[in-house]
């Protein structure tokens, strides 16, 4: 008889997840399967079971790109880890390996991707099933519930930050201090950028001060826009805007120095207008950023070995997986939650 495991379930878009036993799954060629320690709470999970996305999860799925755990069990041909390994499962699930993202770094871009915890099962679950060649390595005995969000939150943004192309001793703007904003103003900060932090949250700016940020700015006090270009004595060279919000996407191009580079990473769904004669006329460079290659994974995770950064993350049992989304959807959470199944 199959093994069972607990697992929160999507079984459709916008309704609660469902906990409900399942079948652990079996690693296949080239698969292990990693016992879950903790899985970190992304917003873009829940995007994803809201199906707030031109292109859907499947349905039913189990939500989670943010699993740490030891790999439990290895499929045939796994070279690269073994039993016991500390590992993280990230977004990308697997790339094709050959094509022109995949041969120069850029597999996050691949047309054959699979993704962990959209249209394949993810870490809100006891086990989760990875691809050998994409978990990333953590150090031993690490310290799960702290590393969870470097999964996703930290290599999303230490990749955002160098999108911006800001050089040590120029300004970041980091917008939406969340799970990724309170990890990007500490990978600015070790990179030797000066941070400034953007908020509708008091005290979401507050825990940007304390991690480095030189200010922090209500985005709904005032003229935000006004007072990040008089601290920043210009604008801000690089602006990463991580927030779950469209209005703070034109606030963020508003806020960039001529030359300078908006890069996004936030996913709310819709457009936002972008004037165009700023844009051309002050020569800024608008560009997507989707996580991370695996080079860019380890480089994350060896910051965050190194103290360097150091995510806030609260942990909750799986089963309150349904309150805590109501609490990020909310603006309510402080740093990242992490689920413990
Ligand atoms: P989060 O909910 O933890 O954080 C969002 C933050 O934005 C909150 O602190 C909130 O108070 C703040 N905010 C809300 N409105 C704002 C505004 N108008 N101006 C400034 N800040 C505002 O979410 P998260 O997990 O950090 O994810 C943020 C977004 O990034 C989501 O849309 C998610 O899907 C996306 N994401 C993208 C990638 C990628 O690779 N591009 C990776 C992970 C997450
Ligand atoms: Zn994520
Ligand atoms: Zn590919």
């Amino acid at each position: 008889m199959a093994r069972k495991m607990k697992a929160a379930v999507a079984r459709g878009f916008g309704r609660p997840l469902a906990i409900e036993d399942v079948p652990v799954p079996e690693p296949g060629p080239g698969q292990v399967l990693v016992k879950v320690a903790a899985c970190g709470v992304c917003h873009s999970d829940v995007h994803a079971v809201d199906g707030d996305w031109p292109l859907k999860p499947k349905i039913p799925f189990i939500p989670g790109h943010e699993g740490v755990g030891v790999v439990a069990e290895l499929g045939p041909g796994v070279g690269r880890v073994r039993e016991g390994d500390p590992v993280c499962v990230p977004w990308l699930h697997h790339a094709c390996g050959t094509c022109e993202y995949c041969t120069t770094g850029w597999e996050p871009l691949c047309p054959g991707q699979t993704n962990t915890g959209y249209n394949v099962d993810g870490g809100y679950a006891e086990y989760v099933l990875a691809e050998a060649a994409f978990v990333g390595l953590l150090p031993k005995d690490p310290d799960f519930v702290a590393m969870a969000p470097i999964a996703c939150a930290g290599v999303t943004t230490y990749k955002g930050v160098k999108e911006t192309e800001a050089r040590p001793g120029e300004w970041l703007i980091v917008s939406g201090v969340g799970g990724l904003g309170h990890v990007a103003v500490q990978y600015a900060r070790a990179m030797a950028l000066r941070v400034g932090a953007i908020d509708v949250a008091d005290e979401k700016l507050e825990l940007a001060r304390s991690l480095g940020a030189e200010f922090a700015v209500n985005a709904h006090a005032g003229d935000a826009v006004a007072e990040v270009i008089e601290r920043t004595g210009g604008g801000a060279h690089g602006v990463l805007a991580t927030a779950a919000s469209v209005a703070s996407f034109t606030q963020a191009v508003a806020m960039a120095r001529p030359r300078g580079t908006v890069a996004l990473c936030g996913l709310p769904a819709g457009d936002f207008p972008t004037p165009i004669f700023d844009v051309v006329l002050k020569r800024i460079t608008i560009r997507g950023s989707i996580v991370g290659n695996r080079q860019d994974l380890s480089e994350a995770v060896a910051f965050a070995a190194s103290g360097q950064v150091k995510a806030t993350v609260h942990s909750a049992p799986l089963e309150d997986v349904n309150d805590v989304f109501a609490r990020l959807k909310a603006g309510e959470i402080d740093g990242r939650m992490a689920l413990i199944p």
